[in-house]
C-alpha cells in the first residue's frame, strides 16, 4: 500500500512510524523548506505520552524535556501569586508526562523513522483527484504522484481540508483569542527566574515564559480577541496588547522577533474526516486548542489508531473505524478544551483570584482531587 501523507508535524511523522512498521511505502509532504524547530512548549501525556512509549522513544523525549519545577502565577510586579509544583502533577499522572519544545517532539520523531521515510520539504499540493482505487495529487513541484490513500496531517489551516472539504470558514471555530510564542536567549532573565515558568495574568490576557532545555526561554501570550482574525503584524498586535504588564513581560517582550509563531486559538469541528481515499488526521481534522492542553497527544493517537485499522482491514472499512474510535475522544476534549479556557485567560480579576486559590489548594494533601478533576479523562483509552 502506498500512502501520501501532507505534512509532516506530530501527526504525520507518526502515522509515517507506524506505516512503514505495517510494510507501507509513505511520501511526506511538508511545505516548511527545512525541518522545523523551536515552536512552543508542550506538556505531553495522555494518549501520546503511551504511544510514544510503544515507539521506544520515551527516553530521547525525556532527555530533551525541559527540567520544569514549578509554574508560577504572579502580578505585573514579578510578586508570586500561586503555584503549581510540577512534582504534583507528575505524581498524579504517575510520572507519565513531560514538558518538550513542538521542535524537540518533532526532531525525535523524524530521527526514529530512519533513513527510508522520504519526506520532500518545500512541496505541498495543488490539485487531488480521485481515481480508481485511490488518488493523485499534484504537487508544487510539478510532479503528480499515486497513492493508495492520502491523508491530510496538514495542521489547524489545512490545504487538503479545503481542496477535498472546502473553505476553512467552516469548520473552523475560533475560541476568542490569539496566542504567539517565540524562543529567546536572556540570560539575566533565565538566571532570575530558573527552573519555573512564570506567567503574569490580566483579566483578557496571560503573558510569560517557559525555561528550555538549553538554557534559551519560550516566550508564550494569549490574549481575548473575539471575532477578529489574526492581524498579518504580528509585532505590533503583541506589543500593543501586552505592553503594560509589569517589568517582567516587557523584558519578555523587548526580545519578540519580527515574525513570531502567532495564531488563532481555534478548533476544527467537522461532522466526517474521510471523503473516499482522502482523510485527516490530526489538527487538520479535529484541532482541539491549546486550551485543551493535548492536541499532541490527540494526534499521535490517532496516527497510531489509524495505522492499526488499515493493518486489519480494507482502507474504506479501516477509515470508518479509525473515525468511530476518535471522535468520542475528540468531542471530549474539544469540550474541556472550550471549558479550560476561561479559567486559563480569565476575563475578570475575580476569576483570576479565584484560580489562583484553587491552584494553591492543588498543592495541600488532598488537594490532588482538584488537580485531578483538571485532569480528568487524560488516560488515553485508544
Ligand atoms: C501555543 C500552543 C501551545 C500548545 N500546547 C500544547 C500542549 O501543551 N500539549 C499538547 O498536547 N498540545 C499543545 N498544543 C497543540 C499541538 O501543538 C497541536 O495539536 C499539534 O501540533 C498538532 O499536530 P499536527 O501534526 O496535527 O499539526 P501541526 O503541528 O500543525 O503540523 C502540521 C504540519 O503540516 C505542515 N503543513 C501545513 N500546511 C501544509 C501544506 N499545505 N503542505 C504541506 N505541509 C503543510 C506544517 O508545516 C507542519 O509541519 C499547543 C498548540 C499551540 C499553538
Amino acid at each position: 500500500m502506498k500512502v501520501l501523507v501532507c505534512g509532516a508535524g506530530i501527526a504525520g511523522l507518526t502515522l509515517a512510524w507506524w506505516l512503514r512498521r505495517v510494510g507501507a511505502e509513505v511520501v511526506l509532504l511538508e511545505k516548511a523548506p527545512e525541518p522545523r524547530s523551536g515552536g512552543y512548549m508542550i506538556d505531553f501525556f495522555g494518549a501520546g505520552y503511551d504511544v510514544a512509549e510503544r515507539m521506544g522513544i520515551l527516553p530521547g523525549l525525556h532527555a530533551a524535556a525541559a527540567r520544569i519545577t514549578e509554574l508560577v502565577y504572579a502580578d505585573e510586579r514579578g510578586r508570586r501569586l500561586a503555584g503549581l509544583r510540577y512534582a504534583d502533577a507528575r505524581a498524579l499522572l504517575r510520572g507519565r508526562v513531560l514538558s518538550i519544545m513542538r521542535g524537540d517532539l518533532e526532531a525525535i520523531l523524524r530521527s526514529s523513522l530512519g533513513p527510508g521515510a522520504e519526506i520532500r520539504y518545500g512541496t505541498s499540493l495543488t490539485a487531488i483527484r480521485e481515481v480508481p482505487g485511490g488518488i493523485e495529487a499534484d504537487l508544487t513541484d510539478g510532479t503528480t504522484c499515486r497513492a493508495d490513500l492520502l491523508v491530510g496531517a496538514d495542521g489547524l489551516h489545512s490545504e487538503v481540508r479545503r481542496l477535498v472539504f472546502g473553505p476553512e470558514r467552516r469548520y473552523l471555530r475560533s475560541l476568542g483569542y490569539h496566542t504567539a510564542s517565540y524562543l529567546f536567549e536572556d540570560a539575566g532573565l533565565a538566571a532570575e527566574t530558573g527552573s519555573r515558568a512564570v506567567l503574569v495574568g490580566l483579566p483578557g490576557r496571560q503573558a510569560g515564559l517557559y525555561p528550555v532545555r538549553d538554557g534559551r526561554l519560550a516566550a508564550f501570550l494569549v490574549h481575548a480577541a473575539p471575532q477578529a482574525p489574526p492581524p498579518a503584524d504580528a509585532r505590533g498586535e503583541i506589543m500593543s496588547r501586552y505592553r503594560g504588564m509589569g517589568a517582567l513581560v516587557d523584558r519578555v517582550l523587548a526580545h519578540c522577533p519580527k515574525d513570531p509563531y502567532h495564531d488563532d486559538v481555534a478548533q476544527i469541528r467537522m461532522p466526517g474526516w474521510t471523503r473516499g481515499r482522502v482523510t485527516l488526521l490530526g489538527d487538520a481534522a479535529h484541532a482541539v486548542s491549546l486550551m485543551a492542553g493535548q492536541g499532541s497527544s490527540m494526534a499521535m493517537g490517532g496516527a497510531r489508531t489509524l495505522a492499526v485499522e488499515l493493518l486489519g482491514a480494507g482502507v474504506e472499512a479501516a477509515l470508518e473505524h479509525y473515525e468511530r474510535r476518535m471522535r468520542p475522544f475528540v468531542l471530549a476534549k474539544q469540550e474541556s478544551g472550550r471549558a479550560a479556557a476561561r479559567w486559563m485567560v480569565p476575563d475578570r480579576a475575580w476569576r483570576i483570584t479565584l484560580r489562583n486559590r484553587l491552584l494553591g489548594l492543588a498543592g495541600l494533601p488532598g488537594g490532588g482531587a482538584v488537580l485531578g478533576r483538571a485532569f480528568r479523562g487524560l488516560s488515553s483509552g485508544l
